[in-house]
């Protein structure tokens, strides 16, 4: 069969549900096609339900500190309440319903399946081709990379959606990867009760961020019982019946449950790329400022390469809504895109690295601070550990780039976003008044320190 359309959305992730619901609304005749759950990873196996992992262990944490500040206090930790929370309020037993019913709602078309795109303007899903007129917006995201190491393809691995259905956390699991999708996980299942033993292959764990950033979380992590391994060559994995054993260099690991975090991936030859022009083996498509790979085709999310985020996503979305739409505004800037590792301490990042910075041959200033020596850090005390790093352009007097870690390092990243973002001069930000005693006023003694 084939039906013109006005615009075809293929998967539909937080950015594609947006703008096919938006799209739909303005009164076009739009298609959104979904493999698995409208929505995409992020609210029924990603973003959604571990950050409810994460305020379940991050009570248990504080809990636990209760001896250090305030008499005595038990804990029992019981995971069943987290489960029951992600099936039941998350993600409603894994079921879109809600979402297919809003985005038709709107006027939108609904169609189950796999699709691919066959031309500029041509896409094929169960028996029909799709000729859409106006747009093809492409937001497959993507899938967990699975390493190609001896043994593990063949035994019963989890990847983040094994993990987030769980129903109990186990006796022991070994994570193989250090990034944030394997820290938040490790740090979760560690704080019910797992023991819990990272493999990083790099030289150090969230290799992406600041260096200093890692040594502290590894630090943090290992004290809480985790066993981290950092440079870690995962040789071998077996499954015995009951037990994974992951062979190391230096010796066998051995878990209940073995969790993959290695990175993740789209197949841009299932999808059909090479139809527009794009390299099918490519690691990403690579849209121009306004979202489009070709006429007529614009792709959005995971699948760029421009940060792995929900709210990448989201921003993308909206540019190629406005422009299919006929109503440009500005295009697509990434220099202050906000990154949170959701760890206890977190991990917020903004914009270059010190590393990165330098490579581009800045004239880098950076100024750190420790947030245990700040009024509030000390007030915190138990669980105060964290800093404030700032990558300063000494000749354009602004903002490169920023890390914040701490108990609500996220939150204090904010601040720092608008800085990088909107190149708020340097000078401006050190004759600002910082509210006492806050975790953001560090930043504040981080801009003194700039050498
Ligand atoms: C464990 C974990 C935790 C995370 N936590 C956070 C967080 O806290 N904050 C944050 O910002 N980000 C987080 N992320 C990342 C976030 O989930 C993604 O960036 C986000 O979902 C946006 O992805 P996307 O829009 O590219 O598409 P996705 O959400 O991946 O959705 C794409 C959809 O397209 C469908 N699809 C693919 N190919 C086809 C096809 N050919 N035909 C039809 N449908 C297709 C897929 O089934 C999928 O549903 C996390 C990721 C993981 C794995």
């Amino acid at each position: 069969m084939a039906e013109d359309v006005d615009v075809v959305v293929i998967g539909m992730g937080p950015g594609g549900e947006a703008l096919a619901g938006e799209l739909a609304e303005a009164g076009l005749s739009v298609v959104g096609i979904e493999a698995r759950l409208v929505g995409g990873e992020c609210p029924y196996y990603a973003c959604v339900p571990t950050k409810m992992m994460i305020r379940a262990a991050d009570a248990l944490a504080e809990a636990r500190r209760v001896p250090e500040l305030a008499g005595q206090a038990r804990v029992d930790p019981d995971f069943t309440p987290v489960a029951a929370r992600i099936r039941g309020e998350a993600t409603n037993n894994w079921n879109d319903q809600a979402a297919v019913d809003r985005f038709t709602g709107k006027g939108g078309r609904f169609v189950r399946g796999r699709a691919r795109i066959t031309g500029p303007r041509t896409v094929a899903v169960n028996d029909t081709v799709f000729t859409a007129c106006r747009a093809v917006v492409l937001n497959p995201g993507t899938e967990p990379v699975i390493p190609p190491i001896p043994g593990l393809a063949d035994t019963p691995y989890w990847t983040n959606r094994d993990a987030v259905v769980a129903t109990e956390a186990p006796e022991s699991l070994v994570v193989i990867g250090g990034g944030a999708v394997g820290l938040e996980l490790a740090q979760v299942f560690a704080r019910f009760g797992s023991q819990v033993t990272v493999l990083e292959a790099a030289p150090r764990l969230l290799s992406s961020e600041e260096p200093e950033a890692s040594d502290l979380l590894a630090q943090v992590l290992r004290a809480d019982g985790l066993d981290v391994r950092i440079a870690a060559e995962v040789r071998t994995v077996d499954y015995s019946g009951d037990a994974f054993t992951v062979e190391l260099a230096d010796g066998p690991v051995r878990a209940h449950r073995l969790l993959v975090a290695t990175g993740r991936r789209t197949d841009l030859k299932a999808l059909g790329v090479d139809a527009v022009g794009c390299d099918a083996g490519a690691r990403f498509l690579e849209p121009d400022e306004r979202m489009r790979i070709a006429d007529g085709v614009y792709a959005i999310g995971d699948v760029t390469g421009k940060g792995a985020f929900t709210h990448v996503s989201m921003y993308q979305g909206a540019i190629a809504t406005r422009e299919i739409l006929g109503r440009p505004g500005p295009g697509a800037d990434y220099h202050a895109v906000p990154r949170v590792t959701f760890t206890d301490p977190e991990v917020g990042a903004v914009g270059l690295t010190e590393a990165q910075a330098r490579e581009h041959g800045l004239a880098v200033l950076v100024g750190f601070t420790e947030l245990p020596s700040s009024a509030r850090g000390w007030i915190h005390k138990v669980g105060n550990r964290g800093f404030i790093k700032l990558v300063h352009d000494a000749e354009r007097g602004v903002l490169l780039g920023a890390t914040s870690v701490g108990p609500t390092g996220g939150e204090v990243l904010s601040a720092l976003v608008v800085a990088v973002h909107a190149r708020v001069p340097t000078d401006t930000l050190k004759q600002m008044i910082y509210a006492y005693p806050t975790f953001h006023r560090a930043i504040e003694d981080a801009l003194t320190h700039l050498r």
